[in-house]
């Protein structure tokens, strides 16, 4: 088998993957999204809307309806791509397997870029094979506001892993296919789905916390109408 550290596709930009609940899409995401691209140097993102997450409860609307919303959000923007398969598949949602599925697409040399915030990177140790992730990709962790990105923060195991991995150039993205920790400083935007739900459900204007097509979106299907 070869290297996953020197086997890098000569050429093929880095390409993002970005998995969530977007419950709803927000600034927060496009931002991180966008950002990602410009600081790290990715040839596009992959959004990936999570269908039935595994690690969080169950979302507040279908997954039809938060791709629906991500599909609106994204529109027009050629450097992103929006990916139906974890919202269409009956299993849960596991990251290792839409990496591994995406890995069998793609080909061994594509370099991959796992794009997450600190929160979730702070609680990557709980998530299904966690390990086997940076043998499938590189992992982009955005700074986002109160979760600082630090060992300290982080459990033993994963601290460790972050040390070895770690590296503040993100040009290594493009060195190798997986296996690489980075992290960006991208526009600090305290916008939460969480927050988004609360003003919906209490009748407060969520307005430009989120796009105009998802907001309308949420209107026309009267979502987020209680907690
Ligand atoms: P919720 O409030 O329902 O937990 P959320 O706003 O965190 O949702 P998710 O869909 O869970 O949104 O997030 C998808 C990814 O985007 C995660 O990796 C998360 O860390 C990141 N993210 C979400 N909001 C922000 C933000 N404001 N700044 C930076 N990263 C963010």
């Amino acid at each position: 088998m070869s290297d996953p550290l020197t086997s890098a596709v000569a050429g093929s930009a880095p390409l993002g993957i970005f998995g969530g609940t977007f419950d709803p899409v927000h600034y927060g995401h496009l931002r991180l999204a966008e950002e990602a691209v410009l600081q790290l140097g990715l040839g596009g993102v992959r959004w990936i809307p999570a269908g039935q997450p595994p690690h969080r409860g169950t979302p507040q609307v279908s997954g039809e309806q938060r791709l629906a919303m991500v599909l609106r959000s994204t529109a027009g923007n050629p450097h992103f791509s929006v990916d139906p398969a974890e919202v269409l598949a009956a299993a849960p949602s596991y990251t290792v397997h839409t990496l591994e599925r995406l890995r069998a697409e793609l080909g061994a040399a594509q370099p991959l870029v796992l794009l997450v915030g600190a929160d979730a990177f702070a609680g990557l140790d709980r998530w299904h094979r966690w390990r086997d992730l940076l043998a499938l990709a590189h992992l982009a962790v955005s700074h986002r506001p109160g979760f600082p990105i630090a060992a300290e923060s982080l459990g033993p195991d994963l601290a460790e892993v972050f040390a070895g991995c770690h590296n503040a150039d993100p040009a290594v993205l493009a060195q190798a296919p997986a296996g690489r920790i980075v992290s960006f400083a991208m526009t600090q935007l305290a916008i939460s789905a969480t927050q988004i739900r609360k003003l919906l459900a209490n009748g407060l204007s969520a307005r430009y916390l989120l796009p105009d097509v998802a907001l309308d979106y949420i209107q026309t299907h009267q979502l987020y109408r209680s907690l």
